[in-house]
């Protein structure tokens, strides 16, 4: 018998958000896996209050089964981190703490990886879900760096005056080099 692999199943995510906002055990949660009926197709992640359960097709083996809902758990903590942030709120107190513009929308991207910003010269910002998960003052530096942009496209000295005026840029950039090297966002030199 052929089992399948990976690819023949697709990632489906669903959410329970009758789990508590701030649990502290919020990420990282154990994994249970389950054994799927005959019908099931995909794998699938729901959050049961302190744990995600990971259903998978029968024929699929538990370590596969396991590796898919490891990455979904990572997308599942992602995305109800993210829920729990007010992108746009933060926006709007960030602009007017630093006297920086508002921009003309704000909202989490799933599809950057390599950018953990992006700003168009409309004024549309797009933020990487993955800072949802990181320290509140990495992803302010990063929401000031997009709304710099909003004055100043390129990373110029008259940038880096605006972005300065948030105190822990310089902490931010450090914390994020250390992540990986990608820049802020794609306007790095
Ligand atoms: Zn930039």
């Amino acid at each position: 018998m052929q089992v399948p692999g990976a690819a023949d199943f697709d990632a489906q995510l669903e959410l329970d958000f009758t789990a508590p906002a701030h649990d502290p055990h919020r990420f990282r949660r154990p994994i249970e896996l389950r054994v799927g009926t005959v019908r099931r197709r995909h794998v699938q992640a729901v959050l049961e209050s302190d744990r995600i359960v990971v259903t998978h097709p029968p024929r699929m083996s538990e370590s596969e089964a396991r590796r898919i809902g490891e990455e979904l758990r990572v997308r599942l903590e992602r995305r109800i981190a993210a829920d729990e942030i007010d992108l746009e709120a933060r926006a709007r107190k960030l602009a007017r703490r630093y006297g920086l513009p508002r921009p003309a929308s704000i909202a989490w991207s799933d599809r950057q990886q390599r950018l953990w910003g992006t700003c168009t010269s409309d004024g549309v910002i797009r933020i990487s879900g993955r800072l949802a998960e990181l320290p509140g003052f990495v992803l302010d530096a990063v929401i000031v760096h997009e709304l710099a942009h909003l004055v100043h496209l390129d990373h110029g000295t008259e940038f880096d005056t605006l972005v300065r005026r948030y105190p822990k840029t310089d902490l931010a950039t450090g914390y994020l080099m250390a992540l990986d090297h990608h820049g802020f966002d794609r306007h790095e030199a």
